[in-house]
């Protein structure tokens, strides 16, 4: 596992250019130049010299990030923020009372237990996916931890796949580690790395599928924590691309308008423009800053709630001038975001498995 001192050579790459401040959606609404990345690796430079203590003060600016990972799209250096901001983050928790605490939240014997207990709940409203032994593609479906509890894509997707039969195999996968790698739980993240890839070993499939962006980007990144993960996680993709590629067509008979929200984690969006040709009666109109962040980021929203409504609010303001009936999207974290700030409104947050499945006829 690498330390905050093993990055110096990355954070030295930075060459003061301020491109990431033109693109953090954080810098836009707070111009402190500890905020984007720039101000951030001068900081974190001090520490690894030694001129700086790993303060309180630093440590919030650790958590006043999106972990969006624009600025790394955007840097002419390409460096990495979101990792370097973890090894920072545990470097700082490590030895407080809160790290502690925190590491016993995320442990197996709190953290499992309580998806676990609210996938049981949910069993008896889920639809079983038929095992097809027949030559059709092999699914390995990486559900995520919102949707082990909540039962809706399940039932969505069977809807959706009714007449395009996959054999969908389900191991006993843990959380992505999203969170455990926000909270600097590098420890914790490391064992569901080596748990979900250990999972993936033992079985043959044509795709590794998520509808959470969240969970993709995270399982895209295991080869920088693990030796030897890489072949297994080439075959990811998430099912919005899936349903594009089969070309899957959805009747709908009320005419409706919709919007899409790009969740940050999401690498590529072009499945969603495909599909929507493929909906009779749907209009799709983009909104302004579609790929902008919905302002939850995890616990973001806790750390910093007043930066995360105003970016809340600014989201709500786009959707609703584009005046449409949903809003789609493809992380279920984002529509938490998306449903705040469209409470009481006439558009609809929703994710787009559950979309496509009112459809009122699937071919
Ligand atoms: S864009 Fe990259 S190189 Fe330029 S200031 Fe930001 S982090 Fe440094
Ligand atoms: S990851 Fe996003 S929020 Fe964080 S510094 Fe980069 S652009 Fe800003």
């Amino acid at each position: 596992m690498k330390e905050l001192k093993d990055y110096k050579n990355e954070v030295n790459k930075c060459s003061k250019c301020g491109l990431c401040e033109s693109i953090c959606p954080l810098f836009k609404v707070n111009p402190n130049d500890c905020v984007a990345s720039k101000g951030k690796f001068i900081m974190l430079n001090g520490v690894i010299d030694g001129d700086l203590e790993l303060s309180e003060t630093i440590n919030k600016y650790i958590d006043l990030c999106l972990k969006c990972g624009k600025c790394k799209g955007f840097c002419p250096s390409g460096i990495d923020i979101c990792e370097i901001l973890a090894a920072a983050k545990y470097e700082y928790m490590k030895n407080k009372f809160s790290g502690k605490i925190i590491n016993f939240l995320q442990s197996k014997l709190v953290f499992n237990n309580i998806i676990n207990i609210g996938e049981f709940l949910s069993a008896p409203f889920r639809p079983k996916y038929k095992s097809l032994s027949s030559k059709v593609p092999v699914v390995v479906y990486f559900k995520g931890c919102v949707n082990r509890i909540f039962p809706n894509t399940d039932k969505s997707l069977s809807r959706i796949l009714k007449h395009h039969p996959v054999k969908i195999i389900e191991p006993f996968f843990e959380c992505c580690g999203l969170p455990f790698l926000s909270e600097g739980n590098l420890e914790r993240f490391i064992q569901v790395c080596k748990h979900n890839t250990d999972e993936l070993r033992s079985l043959n499939y044509d795709y590794l599928i998520t509808d959470c962006a969240s969970c993709a980007d995270t399982i895209s990144s295991y080869p920088k924590y693990l030796k030897d993960v890489e072949p297994l996680l080439n075959k990811s993709v998430n099912w919005g691309d899936f349903i594009a590629k089969e070309n899957i067509k959805f009747k709908f008979k009320k005419s409706l308008k919709v919007t899409f929200h790009k969740p940050c984690h999401l690498e590529n969006d072009g499945f969603f423009e495909e599909i929507m040709k493929n909906c009779e009666n749907v209009e799709y109109i983009k909104m302004e800053d579609y790929d902008s962040c919905c302002g939850l980021a995890g616990s973001f929203i806790l750390k910093n709630s007043k930066i995360s409504q105003t970016l809340i609010r600014q989201k709500a303001k786009n959707i609703e001038n584009v005046n449409v009936n949903y809003v789609i999207t493809t992380c279920p974290a984002c529509i938490i975001g998306l449903k705040q700030g469209l409470f009481g409104k006439r558009t609809k947050a929703i994710s787009l498995l559950d979309f496509l499945a009112m459809a009122d006829e699937i071919i």
